[in-house]
């Protein structure tokens, strides 16, 4: 998955460009920078290539994710519908914005189960942010259709799943709002940084203010622009959106090399008996950065993950008992451990995980083994690798 595993010439010559202009800075300074625009070009080239009338580029994915939440009017004890297993991110955007994050499981596709978002709206839901984890997404049809029954904003989080599709348009293009992040071990990467996008002109024009202190961005005099609304700062800067103009136009090249490794790897362990793949809705195309697959048990998966690791096959999670990206790891989110006072709102609208039955959750997550795909290996080094993987699974 890393784009920096072929960090080559092309992303040196963007960044020197913005190096010899010496402008580091995405807005103003128009007559030093020679033309060159480097986060504008980045938007373009990916609003073109996700099929979306706008794209805004910021300093991180979860910047992208409080911005778009921002954007669309979320505020103070909003409810917003997210999954068991994802990254921190998810609930630390909404929590910026005062908002409520409303934990829900996931099913066999390892994101939001679309029952179960149902069961969860209630009078104060505003939002439905479905995680495209490990490469593949979730029931789009489904949450779609709850969206528009029930009056809500569908926001994809396609941070980690950048590239792949569902019934043929590009995830993140889906929903009202999608996400991405290019943070240092994402697919695409700046360094740093973080993209979304939508269709909405509105979204869009409050995001581009919302993220830089509410700059209206009309005119060519930065000091004199007008402040239609309060913001944050969330820009980033030209040189890590230089790296990512780079990356953008290698995107199809990375999933290409992806699907390749993948393939090899899936066929070779849909040979081992009680290896199941996680369920891809139908006409959703992973950006196949992650192979994942269920073990019978939670304690095969676990031992599975073990062998693996002392095998030294590296890149294989159990998330299940991971820090960061499944809510079992979430204490601090669940006894409220934060430097200053919530809101209210949210202290008295989160969920009590002690409190809670996420059990579906577990039952899918607890069985999972996700296996990174890398874009440097060779041929022989997948097939290796691939070779020592059906060996352990079916030692054990
Ligand atoms: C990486 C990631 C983010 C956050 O991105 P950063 O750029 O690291 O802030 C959000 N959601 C998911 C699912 C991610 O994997």
């Amino acid at each position: 998955m890393p784009g920096f595993e072929l960090f080559g010439e092309e992303e040196r010559q963007q960044v020197e460009i913005v190096l010899h202009t010496g402008v580091l800075m995405r807005y103003g300074f128009d007559g030093m920078r020679d033309g060159h625009w480097k986060a504008r070009e980045l938007e373009e080239a990916l609003s073109q290539r996700m099929q979306v009338n706008h794209a805004h580029v910021v300093s991180s994915g979860t910047a992208a994710l409080t911005i778009a939440l921002a954007s669309a009017g979320v505020g103070a004890g909003d409810e917003v519908i997210m999954p068991t297993f994802t990254f921190v991110a998810s609930f630390e955007s909404i929590l910026a914005l005062g908002a409520v994050p409303i934990l829900v499981d996931v099913d066999d596709t390892l994101t939001l189960n679309p029952k179960a978002v149902e069961n969860a709206i209630t009078s104060k839901t505003k939002v439905v942010m479905p995680v495209h984890m490990c490469g593949s997404m979730a029931d789009l049809d489904a949450l779609q259709h709850i969206c528009n029954k029930h009056g809500l904003l569908l926001l994809e989080d396609a941070c980690q799943a950048i590239g792949g599709s569902y019934k043929g348009e590009p995830l993140g293009s889906i929903g009202d709002l999608g996400c991405f992040s290019f943070d240092y071990v994402k697919t695409v990467t700046c360094g740093e940084g973080g993209a979304l996008i939508t269709d909405n002109d509105e979204y869009y024009e409050n995001a581009h203010k919302y993220s830089d202190h509410g700059h209206d961005h009309v005119g060519d005099d930065r000091g004199a622009e007008a402040h239609p609304f309060l913001g944050y700062n969330f820009r980033i800067s030209e040189l890590n959106a230089a790296v990512g103009c780079a990356q953008i136009q290698r995107l199809d090249r990375f999933l290409a090399i992806q699907e390749k490794n993948y393939s090899i790897l899936r066929e070779a362990l849909s040979t081992v008996e009680g290896v199941i793949f996680r369920r891809v809705p139908d006409g959703g195309v992973e950006n196949y950065s992650f192979i994942n697959f269920f073990l019978p048990t939670e304690d095969m998966a676990r031992r599975t993950h073990n062998a693996l690791l002392d095998a030294g096959v590296d890149g294989c999670f159990y998330w299940y008992d991971n820090n960061w990206h499944y809510y079992r790891k979430w204490q601090h989110l669940s006894d409220q451990k934060t430097l200053g006072k919530l809101p209210q709102e949210v202290q008295h609208g989160l969920q009590d995980f002690s409190k809670m039955d996420f059990s579906a959750s577990d039952h899918w997550v607890g069985r999972n083994i996700s296996c990174l795909i890398k874009l440097g290996w060779t041929e022989n080094e997948v097939r290796e690798r691939a070779d020592t993987m059906v060996r352990i699974l079916k030692s054990l």
